[in-house]
């Protein structure tokens, strides 16, 4: 079928399923946006956008300091140049910068058309970057739009370079009978749906729901690819696709009658992967889709993508829902809305048979690492705003006072899953917890697109976790714990079960924590060269040692790389005297007691002496396929 076609279909199939009752809703003349790239080789784009309808008001125009999914601010409105502002006559009118981030226009005649040329030149899934081979743009670093007319729908024409090679656009906005023309119905979708222009290789596969009807994916992939490279990858994905429909036992209707991957494998890309409510942007510079192992190294982000179909885009925190473009926006439940599906990207993989790999590895930086002693999974989660992309210019403790809520939210998911599969006796699994936040959240049929109707808050999490179990009691101490507390789940107690063993490292053996060390003049300079602080709750920060400080001797010998690292021999709870020389130069003496290294690993119980058959069975049942 040729892209015209489908795109015929496609339409008369909008039109019967979406057109008439978003018309209802359409408050306001269309916003049209025209996109031109007149020298693409210089990293620039020229965008006009018409605003009709508008009475009287003056016009404010803005850009998005906020894009969904990477939770820091971002400037995007800096690299706008070239503004300009005409009414409905063609007249140019003032325009007034009123905010770093927005322009006024009054005393218009109703209509008033921006032009603004616009740089970009970083490929990923926040940013946006046009050459000559491409258009990569995620909408919201890309397009100004009306304050206050969020609800008007958008049609948008892109004008390729000429001569170029571009063969069309991969985008979830709705398609029109022009290939270079879509719709959104809304900014809240037009924002949320990225637009790849190249030379497009594209592969489709159709995959049945098990709640009924037919969904189909298309992998676009702007790659130095050929189009049976590219259908290989589309196979394996459908495996994916597959694995993961298992868990949920639905697929979404997607809103444009397909879901979209915009795979954008240029060698001058940043390695990222943006999820989207009816496509993802994912970008790599070293993946190759010529060989079978390049195709399934591109499978991990597109797995963790995949789940987002899901997790976080119809099964949504009720904090990003609707997402505001303007400011950071804080989630209490991005442990579960990343860390879940950190958590079940690798698993899905392995239980599609794609993967050797069992998602063990986040246990032991939660149960080790300092951040766990001042914040919550759900304050690490808040704290993405400035973790994710954040920038700051002074010095940040983040290395001592931060987890990833990747990797905290996928422990706690690895500890939940084996939890719920102990108290059930393997009746019951993180997968219906999944199914069930589906179903009474995620399924919830959308009032218009891109709008999620039933999104859900913390408390909503702790209670459906009581209802699958009958046990409100537990899901309450469960949250209190290890979720809003700081608490870590006995990952010993629960790998034993699937027949993994938590061991620590160096048995027996002091620890004087882990702490950077350089030399110099006299002594070790703690922290190092980067300033590392020394983590809460170890020894070293017991002692009064931190960034900065020079410890001169140890044991009243010179202090030396050596002479510290032998401390490591020593024995848990001995006691060694430090003289340490703070910054101003002063000198103080300091007791340094050894701990227990805390260092541990998970190995499979098979290197030591065979499964037994209640082990295997539990390993199966978690990690075998559900299909
Ligand atoms: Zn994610």
């Amino acid at each position: 079928m040729t892209l015209l076609l489908r795109h015929l279909i496609l339409t008369g199939l909008l039109f019967g399923v979406w057109l008439a009752p978003l018309q209802a809703q359409t408050t306001g003349a269309e916003t049209t946006y025209a996109v031109r790239f007149p020298e693409p080789e210089h990293h620039w784009m020229e965008v006009e956008v018409t605003f009709r309808e508008l009475g009287e008001t003056p016009l404010r125009a803005r850009m998005s300091r906020a894009s969904p999914g990477r939770y820091a601010v971002h400037e995007f409105a800096k690299n706008i140049f070239s503004l300009e502002a005409r009414n409905g006559a063609g007249e140019v009118l003032p325009t007034q910068r009123v905010d770093a981030d927005e322009w006024m226009v009054a005393r218009h005649d109703g209509t008033v058309r921006l032009t603004y040329r616009i740089f970009g030149d970083h490929v990923d899934g926040t940013y946006m970057a046009v050459d000559s081979t491409h258009a990569h743009l995620n909408m919201p670093a890309a397009f100004l739009w009306g304050v206050g007319l969020d609800a008007r729908p958008i049609r948008v024409t892109f004008h390729p370079p000429a001569g170029s090679d571009w063969n069309g656009a991969a985008t979830q906005l709705l398609p029109t009978a022009d290939p270079w023309t879509f719709t959104a119905p809304n900014l809240q979708y037009f924002l949320d749906s990225p637009v790849e222009l190249a030379r497009l290789v594209v592969s489709e596969f159709q995959l049945d729901s098990p709640s009924g009807g037919s969904r189909t994916f298309r992998v676009a992939v702007h790659a130095n690819s050929s189009q049976a490279d590219v259908d290989s990858l589309a196979e394996l994905v459908e495996r994916v696709a597959r694995e993961q429909t298992a868990v949920f036992g639905a697929l979404p209707a997607f809103e444009p009658g397909y879901y979209t991957f915009l795979l954008d494998y240029v060698p001058w890309a940043d390695g990222d992967g943006m999820e989207h409510r009816n496509s993802t942007v994912i970008t790599n510079p070293s993946i190759s889709l010529a060989t079978d192992g390049g195709r399934r190294a591109a499978l991990d982000t597109i797995s963790h993508e995949l789940f987002h179909v899901w997790n976080v885009e119809r099964i949504r925190p009720a904090d990003l829902e609707p997402f505001d473009f303007t400011r950071g926006n804080v989630s209490c439940c991005l442990w579960l809305a990343e860390g879940f599906t950190q958590y079940y990207g690798p698993l899905l993989l392995h239980r599609a048979g794609l993967t050797n790999a069992v998602p063990l590895g986040p246990a032991i930086p939660v149960i080790t690492g300092s951040g766990r002693r001042v914040r919550s999974a759900v304050e690490m989660s808040q704290h993405a705003t400035f973790s994710d992309a954040g920038i700051s210019n002074d010095a940040h403790d983040r290395s001592r006072s931060f987890i990833s809520y990747y990797t905290f939210g996928a422990a706690i998911a690895l500890g939940l899953d084996l939890t719920i599969r102990e108290q059930t006796s393997g009746r019951l699994s993180l997968d219906d917890y999944m199914r069930r936040l589906w179903q009474g959240y995620g399924a919830v049929a959308p009032p218009a697109p891109g709008v999620v109707a039933r999104p859900y808050t913390l408390t909503d999490l702790r209670v459906e976790l009581g209802g699958l179990l009958g046990n409100q009691a537990f899901a309450d101490d469960f949250f209190a714990r290890f979720i809003e507390g700081r608490d870590v789940v006995d990952y010993g107690r629960l790998l034993a079960l699937a027949g993994y063993h938590l061991e620590p490292v160096r048995p027996g053996r002091g620890w004087p924590g882990d702490i950077a060390l350089s030399e110099g003049g006299e002594g070790l300079v703690v922290g190092g060269q980067a300033g590392t602080l020394v983590a809460f709750g170890s020894p070293a920060y017991a002692a009064g040692l931190d960034s900065g400080d020079r410890i001169v001797s140890i044991d009243n010998a010179p202090a030396t790389r050596s002479a510290w690292e032998a401390l490591r021999q020593a024995a848990p709870g001995s006691r060694h005297t430090l003289v340490v020389e703070r910054r101003d130069g002063r000198r103080v003496t300091t007791t340094l007691t050894l701990a227990d290294d805390p260092a541990v690993r998970i190995v499979p119980i098979e290197s030591r002496r065979p499964l037994t058959d209640t082990e295997r069975a539990f390993r199966e049942a978690w990690l075998g396929s559900r299909r």
